[in-house]
């Protein structure tokens, strides 16, 4: 019997964990990846992520890996015109790292920490009687409070009815290819007729490259980017969908949701992976205080605050040419973006 199971070891499950065992709860973590993995993200790591990883005792260590120091933020229209902002510097600044190696190091964390994990399990089932009972295809566990942890497509939330109804919406692509000469230490964000792009410098001589756009377009946005990093045609890319759902409840009786499988937000603005972490903690808090209302309580405020410029940006990358025109016209476009882009990385 364990006291929590997690499904999903990405940075929301991890962080969870990594609370849950440093409290003394018998942890139990199961991901269908082995570790270390790729997965379709801009790698980027907002500069609120640091007093999270610093409780987490791993910040020397992320700083240790291989990133990117990424000192402007660049955002190119449909027009090709670049305005740019500051992003912080020092000990918090916003760095680009691969997943590879940021949910590896979290794993491990939690793994230090005593929580079990298991690599390569996929959740195929989940009951519920007195307790949980979840299933893969090694094991049968059973667990008094389940985390799902599973990321956008949670498949704990669609074996507990929770997933809404999948509409038609746009997709991701992201890879890696060699960093251009004279990238700079800028993160690029660059609105395109079919979509959008993001572009960071990771370390170890490579650009995460990432798309965005409607299944339609993409030939056209791919096409893009294979002229413009040089990227053979028969490249294969990692692939995700949807970019955005409904947020679900954050929580109920023995069931928390934390991270993407609670709510999925727009990744322009590169805060995904703080929301996990964050989340993960708070999870974590109201498990040891037997208290799931105190995590849906605090679930909601953690986006509060810092909602509304994620949905502004997404209004902003669905009409890209509009998007541009309209910056174009406003006297103050580098004062604002400055503005906008202090709300998203401010401690
Ligand atoms: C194009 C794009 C760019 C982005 N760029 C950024 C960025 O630059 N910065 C940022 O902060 N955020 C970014 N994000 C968002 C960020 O990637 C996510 O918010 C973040 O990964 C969420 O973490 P998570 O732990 O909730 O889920 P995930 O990281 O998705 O982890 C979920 C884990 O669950 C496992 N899993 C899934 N199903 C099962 C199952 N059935 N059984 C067992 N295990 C399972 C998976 O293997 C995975 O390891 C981006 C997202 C996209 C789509």
């Amino acid at each position: 019997m364990w006291d929590v199971a997690i499904v999903g070891s990405g940075p929301a499950g991890a962080s969870c964990a990594a609370f849950c065992a440093l409290a003394g709860w018998r942890t139990l973590v199961l991901d269908r990846a082995r570790f270390p993995r790729e997965k379709v993200c801009g790698d980027c790591l907002n500069p609120t992520c640091w007093p999270v990883l610093d409780r987490l005792g791993v910040s020397a260590e992320v700083r240790a890996a291989p990133n990117g120091r990424l000192s402007t933020v660049e955002f190119i229209g449909v027009d090709g015109r670049a305005v740019s902002a500051p992003l912080p510097s020092g000990e918090r600044a916003e760095i680009a790292i691969r997943r590879s190696l940021l949910d590896h190091i979290l794993l491990r964390r939690a793994r230090s920490l005593g929580a079990e994990v298991r690599e390569g399990e996929t959740l195929l089932s989940v009951s519920r009687g007195e307790h949980w009972q979840i299933a893969t295809e090694q094991s049968v566990e059973t667990a008094r409070i389940l985390v799902a942890a599973d990321g956008r497509n949670s498949t704990v939330a669609r074996l507990c009815n929770l997933m809404p109804r999948r509409g038609r919406d746009r997709v991701a692509l992201q890879t890696h290819v060699p960093l251009p000469r004279n990238f700079g230490d800028r993160v690029v964000l660059q609105l395109l007729p079919e979509g959008y792009s993001g572009q960071a410098p990771v370390g170890d001589g490579l650009l995460n490259l990432c798309l965005v756009s409607r299944p339609r377009d993409l030939p056209a946005i791919k096409c893009w980017a294979e002229r413009q990093f040089a990227i053979p045609t028969d490249h294969v890319w990692r692939t995700i969908a949807p970019l955005a759902r409904a947020a679900l409840p954050a929580s109920q009786p023995g069931l928390f949701l934390v991270g993407d499988a609670a709510r999925v937000v727009e990744p322009f603005t590169g805060e995904g992976i703080y929301y996990a972490l964050r989340s993960g903690e708070l999870a974590a808090a109201a498990i040891c205080a037997k208290d799931h209302r105190r995590y849906t309580a605090a679930h909601r405020r953690l986006y509060a605050g810092r909602l509304w410029v994620n949905l502004l940006a997404r209004s902003a990358v669905l009409h890209p040419r509009l998007t541009t025109n309209l910056l174009r016209c406003l006297p103050n476009e580098k004062q604002m973006l400055g503005l906008l882009t202090t709300k998203v990385v401010r401690l």
